[in-house]
This record gives C-alpha cells, sequence and structure tokens, in this order.
C-alpha cells in the first residue's frame, strides 16, 4: 500500500522528473522556507488555536489570537527563511495580523458549529483497491441550520483564483469523500475556503455523481504512478516555481554529489515510506 497525497498526485501530474526527486528519491528540497510560507503556517496555527479553545468553551480576545500569531511568529523564524521581494519581515507580520483581525471580527464569536480543527482524513477510492489517500482538513464544520458539513480551508495567498478553480478543485472535494463515508453519503458536503487577504469566504458544492467520477479519476492517476518506469523532466512555465530547479537536468543543473550521499534514508517505522518505490 502506498500513500497518496492531494500534493503527490500534483507533482506527478506537473512533472514526472520532479515527483521522483521528491518522492521516490527524497532529494531534500535545496529551496530555504519563504516568509510567504512561514506567514501561512503561523496563521493556521493561530487559528487552530482559537478554535481548540472555542471548542472548550472558550472564547479568547482578539488581544489573545494577535499574541498567540506573535509567538508563533517568532518561535518558528529562523534565519532560513527567505525574502525575494520589497517588503521586509515586519511588513509579512502585520499582514499576518490584520488576516486575523479581519478574520475575528467577521467571525466572532465562532459559533458556526466547528466538530474539529486539522482533522486528518483516509479516503478509501475503491473497494480492495490497495492504495489510499491522506489528506488533513484546516476545520470541520456541522452546520445544524442547514443540516450539512463544511471543510474549510485558509488560504493566505495575494491572488485570487477564479471561479472555475473552485468548482474544479480536487483538494477539499476528495476531502468530502471522507466525510460523507463517515457521515453518511446522503449528508451534503460545502467546501469552503477563506481568502484571508480579502476577507472572503468562497463556497462550492459537488453531486455524489461527481464525487463518484472524481475517484475513478485518482484511482486512474495512482496506477499510472504506480506503473511508471520513466520520469522525463517536463519544462514548462511551472518550473520557476519549482523547488528542483536548481537540481533540475532539464536547465542543465545536477544533484550534487554530497547531497545524493546524504539523502533522507527510508524511515523504517512509516508504512508509508516502506512502501514507496526506490
Ligand atoms: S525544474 Fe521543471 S522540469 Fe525540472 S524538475 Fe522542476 S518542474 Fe520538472
Amino acid at each position: 500500500m502506498t500513500l497518496y497525497s492531494h500534493s503527490r498526485i500534483s507533482a506527478f501530474e506537473q512533472c514526472r522528473y520532479q515527483y521522483k526527486l521528491k518522492y521516490l528519491d527524497k532529494i531534500p528540497s535545496p529551496v530555504k522556507k519563504t516568509v510567504e510560507a512561514h506567514l501561512g503556517e503561523c496563521v493556521h496555527d493561530a487559528l487552530e488555536w482559537l478554535y481548540k479553545n472555542v471548542l472548550q468553551k472558550h472564547v479568547p480576545e482578539m488581544d489573545e489570537l494577535i499574541e498567540k500569531y506573535s509567538l508563533v511568529w517568532q518561535e518558528k523564524y529562523t534565519g532560513e527563511i527567505v525574502i525575494v521581494n520589497n517588503l521586509s519581515k515586519q511588513d509579512y507580520f502585520n499582514k499576518g495580523i490584520k488576516f486575523l483581525v479581519d478574520y475575528y471580527a467577521k467571525h466572532h464569536p465562532f459559533d458556526d458549529g466547528t466538530l474539529e480543527t486539522e482533522k486528518k482524513v483516509w479516503i478509501n477510492l475503491e473497494k480492495n483497491f490497495p492504495h489510499k489517500v491522506i489528506g488533513y482538513i484546516d476545520r470541520l464544520v456541522y452546520n445544524k441550520e442547514k443540516n450539512e458539513y463544511e471543510i474549510h480551508d485558509y488560504k493566505t495567498a495575494n491572488t485570487l483564483p477564479d471561479r472555475k478553480k473552485f468548482e474544479n478543485d480536487r483538494q477539499l472535494a476528495l476531502y468530502s469523500i471522507a466525510i460523507k463515508e463517515t457521515y453518511g453519503q446522503e449528508k451534503p458536503v460545502v467546501l469552503v475556503w477563506h481568502y484571508l487577504n480579502y476577507n472572503l469566504k468562497i463556497i462550492s458544492k459537488r453531486t455524489n455523481e461527481q464525487l463518484e467520477n472524481l475517484k475513478k479519476e485518482i484511482v486512474r492517476q495512482i496506477n499510472e504512478i504506480e506503473s511508471a518506469k520513466e520520469f522525463p523532466p517536463n519544462k514548462s512555465v511551472l518550473c520557476n516555481w519549482c523547488e528542483y530547479k536548481q537540481y533540475c537536468k532539464a536547465w542543465g543543473n545536477s544533484i550534487p554529489k554530497e547531497i545524493l550521499e546524504m539523502r533522507i534514508k527510508p524511515d523504517v517505522n512509516s508504512k508509508e515510506k516502506i512502501n514507496e518505490k526506490h
């Protein structure tokens, strides 16, 4: 059994060579953490903390939320974090505060029916299919009035994708398969994205038929990955965002010998890693 994630499947779709380096050869990424990733992580942590408190019947004050965010920001900020534009570290820190202040003002007292935060889900695709897809839901909600479940996802990106992206999004749709399996196929599941930079909530829904088609499509893709023998690079505009570009043969680069020697060895205690091809 191999454990897949949505990002693992997407990596294969985008470029087989990138997939091989990351998931099969386990070459550590040469790219240091970006400040955008750090901001996203700290905002997610702060919102998780907020809702964990709410679940314990304590609604933190806005100041407490900001204090928590500041603490996480400092704890996780290392000298390795990269800033590639004209903004400063302080600008990014302030962005996070604005996201949280706006979110707090809009959603206080946070009584929309949160069931769990950072919920791990396993997606069963087909009876007897040996591989599984795993994912994490930022926040799972049960909306009592509408008798429906909601999968909430927080986004800290600067850009707002167009409507089509949400209608075709596979990631939250995949998670909704697991939620329906737990709570009943007839229960509606709503997909909710919070674009914090715009203080905007976007929702989308899938029919059971669409979810069945998605399962088939993911099974087809996993079978293709499992049987792949060749992992050629796929040079495209997306290479500009590829973390392995400086190691990529398509760009005339190579993986340094010392990196190959010290690459991460498979962890024998991890089923996912044991079963990955080498
Ligand atoms: S730089 Fe481009 S071609 Fe090379 S691994 Fe990354 S995505 Fe693939």
